[in-house]
């Protein structure tokens, strides 16, 4: 199917379509060359087009999207979103829904969805670069080294393995990130990652997920969701660790009393295959090993930089563990390349963050007005059930960087829209500096909380104080409404608990 064409394993179970590319016209020179076409690279080509910028985006697959479209975000959200009509259908009578009491999952029709989605979306973006008459060009894009008279040259390998030179002004690094594996194993049918597990011919029976990010436990909410033993092993003290404290305590308590077997502080001695699956040997935090057997285990412990050959060494920048840094624009220690998405060092690997960096280079090299990407301004989303969302400090780090710190805590069980969505676990948790009563963090376990803290990002974003939020008006009943309790109890003045 791939016609000799040597995709990553990222692409090899989706749907596929073909799309013309552009033959390189070897005396085009581009304003901008961008090598990577995920969601950092094709939303920095967009912006950049959409400024009058000459815009190449060089992708080695067939298909643009990177991991976020075809293996990250856009699959694990749509088997999600079908978990969660599965776990609503499980309660149809007490919804007043009766005659659905044995339902079947449909196992094939859920991978099903998510490709057609994926689908669709492949092709919304094809559409994009013709209609911002982007240049896609098809093939592996490497630098050759600094810009020689204020022009770079390129190396673009297509699949037949031809190298052609591109030349352009200004460079973008986007080339993404791969899933990291524990050492001396490879991902197969039974130890995955990412790409392996969203398209299992069969759903598993029992899955261990090893470690406790983003990843891991959306896919351990999906498939509990669906019916699976599920254990978790994380190796730090708690699960979602880089949320804040309560956060994680919170959601272990959720998973717990759905049955997921959460296990921290443990070190994952050995995977051992066997007949039926795997078996994972592993110390806990007392110091006791313990092995746990499943049909599949989920390795989802980090993602690392793709920078190793893309030409890096043939410039002046040198990287943090793989991680490319930059400035506050984005541009690397190599005059007129810039590094933005997963590449980034310190910065969160999210879709978001690469993206915005991709605007904001495209905004500073049109010579447009731009504002930085900020880490304290990013919101974390985690898709879960009870979903997490949060943005800024957590209580400790505001602890940490000296701040008098004052914290209004609202539970869902005090809003009637939980009540009738029928979703009262979890909390908004605001923090907040006493002196001036600045919002630095806002933290949501709970039904939509992916959705609740876009409120709190544009608070935090235009330096909003928990005052000013509280005689902002908000819509009843609606799930935001808690925010606006969460912002009052900082003063102790929470109208609803
Ligand atoms: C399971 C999972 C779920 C996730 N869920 C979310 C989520 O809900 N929200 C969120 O914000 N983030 C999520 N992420 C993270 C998100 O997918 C990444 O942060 C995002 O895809 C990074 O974008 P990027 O453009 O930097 O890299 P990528 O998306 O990895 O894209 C890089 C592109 O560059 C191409 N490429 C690489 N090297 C070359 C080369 N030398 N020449 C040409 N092309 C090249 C690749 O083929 C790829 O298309 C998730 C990740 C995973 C694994």
């Amino acid at each position: 199917m791939f016609e000799g064409v040597n995709l990553p394993r990222p692409y090899a179970g989706n749907f596929f379509i073909r799309t013309e590319r552009t033959t390189l016209a070897e005396t085009t020179t581009y304003d901008l060359a961008i090598i990577g076409g995920g969601p950092a690279g094709y939303t920095c080509a967009i912006r950049a087009a959409q400024l009058g910028l000459k815009v190449a985006l060089i992708e080695k697959t067939d298909k643009l999207g990177g991991t976020c479209l075809h293996v990250g975000c856009i699959p694990t959200k749509a088997m999600l979103f079908s978990a969660e009509i599965w776990d609503h259908i499980k309660h149809a009578e007490s919804y007043g829904v009766d005659n659905v009491s044995a339902p079947k999952l449909n196992w094939q029709n859920v991978l099903k969805r998510k490709n057609d989605i994926i689908v669709k979306h492949t092709k919304g973006l094809e559409f994009l670069m013709k209609k911002n008459k982007v240049t896609v060009v098809s093939g592996y894009g490497r630098l050759a080294g600094p810009a020689k008279d204020g022009v770079f040259t390129l190396s673009v390998t297509a699949a037949d393995g031809k190298a052609t030179p591109l030349q352009a002004k200004k460079v973008v690094l986007a080339t993404g990130s791969d899933a990291r594996m524990l050492p001396g194993y490879q991902a197969d049918d039974t130890i995955l990652t990412n790409i392996e597990i969203l398209s299992l011919p069969v759903m598993p029976k029992s899955l261990i997920v090893i470690g406790s990010g983003a990843v891991g436990v959306e896919f351990a909410s999906v498939f509990s969701s669906f019916g699976a033993e599920v254990s978790i092993i994380e190796a730090l003290p708690r699960i979602v660790p880089v949320e804040d404290e309560e956060i994680s305590k919170e959601l272990t308590r959720k998973y717990k009393k759905r049955g997921i077997d959460v296990n921290t502080g443990c070190k994952v001695d050995k995977i051992e295959k066997t007949k039926t699956g795997a078996k994972v040997t592993f110390t806990d935090a007392s110091g006791k090993s313990v092995v746990k057997e499943a049909e599949k285990v989920l390795v989802a412990v980090g993602r690392g930089p793709r920078t190793t050959d893309v030409g890096l060494d043939k410039t002046n920048i040198q990287t943090d563990r793989g991680f490319i840094p930059v400035n506050e624009w984005m541009e690397t220690s190599e005059p007129g390349v810039y590094a933005i998405g997963d590449i980034v060092a310190g910065l969160p690997q999210l879709a978001h963050v690469g993206a915005m960096a991709g605007v904001v280079v495209a905004s500073k090299l049109a010579g447009q007005y731009a504002r930085a990407v900020r880490k304290d301004r990013v919101p974390g989303c985690t898709y879960c059930d009870p979903q997490i969302g949060s943005v800024g400090l957590t209580e400790a780090k505001a602890k940490e960087a000296g701040y008098q710190v004052k914290v209004g805590k609202f539970p869902f069980a005090g809003n009637s829209k939980a009540t009738i969505l029928d979703a009262h676990d979890g909390f908004v948790k605001v923090i907040s500096d006493a002196k001036y009563g600045e919002i630095l963090g806002v933290h949501i376990i709970g039904p939509n909380a992916t959705e609740l803290i876009g409120e709190c990002v544009t608070a935090i974003e235009l330096e909003a104080t928990v005052e000013e939020m509280m005689f902002t008006i908000h819509a009843h009943p609606t799930l935001y409404e808690s925010l606006l309790d969460g912002f009052s109890a900082v003063e102790g003045m929470a109208i609803n608990a």
